[in-house]
């Protein structure tokens, strides 16, 4: 399957946004599966899903470009590429 990346923001709990594979456990909510489907059906005021990005460099380079995020990888998907940067 071809890896995807996702963002996910929330600006209730901390000024940042982590990027997230498609696959990643985290980039669930309740049980679940985060698609396109689900974000259209599941509007949130506290937080938002951005994606898909088809590699790890379009995503962050769209993260940068969110106000006043900090952008993160994901410590769970993302260790190995976290460690490169
Ligand atoms: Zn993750």
């Amino acid at each position: 399957m071809e890896k995807r990346f996702l963002i996910y923001e929330n600006w209730r709990a901390e000024n940042k946004a982590v990027v997230h594979k498609s696959e990643c456990g985290h980039a669930n909510e309740g049980h679940t599966k985060i698609t396109n489907q689900w974000l259209r059906e599941n509007p949130s005021s506290n937080d938002r899903w951005f994606g898909y990005f088809s590699t790890l460099n379009e995503a962050i380079s769209f993260g940068a470009l969110i106000p006043n995020r900090n952008l993160k990888l994901c410590g769970h998907c993302l260790i190995n590429e976290k460690n490169e940067l």
